[in-house]
């Protein structure tokens, strides 16, 4: 494999961080071009001195500007680029090969599409801006010959079961080459078995322990009312071409299994690993071929024995709406993507208790949207519808305490 030219967005956060210490693995297959931090600079600065980059992306022109001298200082050339517009040209230049898309929310859409749109290999950790944009990205990856690697690791794991010539061409009818079903496995979160009345009153440092991995603060909270699983149920209908009859969620505590594809023969295929995100990166990052992660192997002697069971909606009504928005059209999923990112926030701020985030994503569901998506503007005007109404419901449940 020929060296590669890495861009990492989100490269401070908990993927960004995996991501890197992938790299620092392989020398001689990775360099690092670009690397991105919204608001934690400090990070940032230690990162670049680290892996050296040609550019880095911050938030503001203030921090660029900062940043730079201090990199000067440092006797550094990195360049630094500010905004949404650094973010575009770090994704889209032409010596990049391959663009770690692992900023949290809506936020990345833009460079993740400017990456499909300029052909890179896409590694998708992102799975907001796949639920938003939904086929408007699917198309672009499509139309411009990009390669779309999936980071998650539920999708990671079905990717590595599907039929190698699909995993080849990553386009085709699945469904239509044998196999039958996908079974999406969560562990259920820190939540699976508190009664359900005591929901409320859990908070948000209890609602981002998640028990088996550690992660960035919203997607800990979507892993708690399983808002998660239903992002990455409609993220496994656009990426794998499936309809929603042919998804399965299925709890399986110990997250040892990663998820599983079901052929039409009868034969189950799943792939299982540590709960260690660097397998899926490694994964897609050198795929074809295989490379070390760090990872641990399993150890079966200690793993003893895997539950599976049936999610309970009572329990997890975010799950539940994901997928009555999968099942409803595109810009019901952009809406509750939308949604859901300000009622975790204003869940995370102290502002709504835990189970208003269902409550509050149920009425701006209930709302809808009068837009019909036809190209991106439409996507981002009802995104911007989904976080008003949501910033509205909960101010009001703030007010009324209700
Ligand atoms: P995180 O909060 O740890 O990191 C987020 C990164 O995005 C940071 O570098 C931050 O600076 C940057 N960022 C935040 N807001 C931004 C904005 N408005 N504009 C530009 N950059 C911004 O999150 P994470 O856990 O690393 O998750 C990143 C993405 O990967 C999410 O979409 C998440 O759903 C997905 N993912 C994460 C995991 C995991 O194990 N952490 C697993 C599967 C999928
Ligand atoms: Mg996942």
């Amino acid at each position: 494999m020929p060296l590669q030219q890495v861009t990492i967005l989100g490269a401070t956060g908990s993927i960004g961080v995996s991501t890197l210490d992938v790299v620092q693995r392989h020398p001689e297959r990775f360099s690092v071009f670009a690397l991105s931090s919204h608001s934690r600079v400090e990070k940032l600065y230690h990162q670049i001195l680290a892996f050296r980059p040609r550019y880095a992306v911050v938030a503001t022109a203030e921090q660029a500007q900062q940043l730079q001298q201090q990199l000067k200082a440092a006797q550094c050339d990195t360049e630094v680029l500010s905004g949404p517009e650094g973010l575009v040209a770090v994704s889209s230049a032409a010596e990049v090969d391959q663009v770690m898309a692992a900023i949290v929310g809506a936020a990345g859409l833009l460079p993740t599409l400017a990456a499909a749109q300029a052909g890179k290999r896409v590694l998708l950790a992102n799975k907001e801006s796949l639920v938003s944009a939904g086929k408007l990205f699917m198309d672009a990856v499509r139309d411009h010959g990009a390669e779309l690697l999936p980071i998650d690791s539920e999708h990671n794991a079905i990717f590595q079961c599907l039929p190698a010539q699909w995993q080849a061409q990553q386009q085709g009818k699945l469904f239509e080459r044998g196999v039958s079903k996908i079974l999406l496995t969560g562990s259920g979160g820190p939540f699976r078995e508190t009664p359900i009345a005591e929901l409320a009153g859990k908070t948000p440092a209890q609602a981002v322990a998640h028990p088996n991995w550690s992660m960035g603060q919203k997607i800990s909270v979507d892993s708690a009312t399983m808002m998660n699983k239903g992002l990455e149920f409609i993220e496994a209908c656009r990426l794998f071409d499936a309809r929603p009859d042919q998804i399965e969620v299925v709890i399986h505590p110990q997250s040892v299994i990663h998820s599983m594809v079901q052929y039409s023969d009868g034969s189950v295929l799943a792939q299982l690993g540590q709960p260690d995100m660097r397998t899926p990166i490694a994964h897609a990052m050198m795929f074809p071929e295989r490379g070390q992660s760090g990872v641990e192997p399993l150890n079966f002697a200690d793993i003893a024995k895997l539950d599976f069971l049936p999610p309970d909606f009572d329990r997890y009504p975010c799950l539940r709406l994901a997928i009555e928005a999968c099942q409803q059209d595109q810009e019901s999923c952009t809406l509750l993507n939308a949604a859901n990112e300000i009622s975790v926030e204003r869940f995370l701020a102290g502002q709504i208790r835990f189970t208003d985030i269902a409550a509050v994503n149920g009425e701006v569901m209930a709302a809808g949207s009068d837009i019909r998506i036809a190209n991106l503007e439409d996507v981002l005007a009802i995104d911007q519808q989904g976080r008003q109404l949501a910033a509205q419901f909960c101010a009001q449940r703030q007010r009324e305490g209700v």
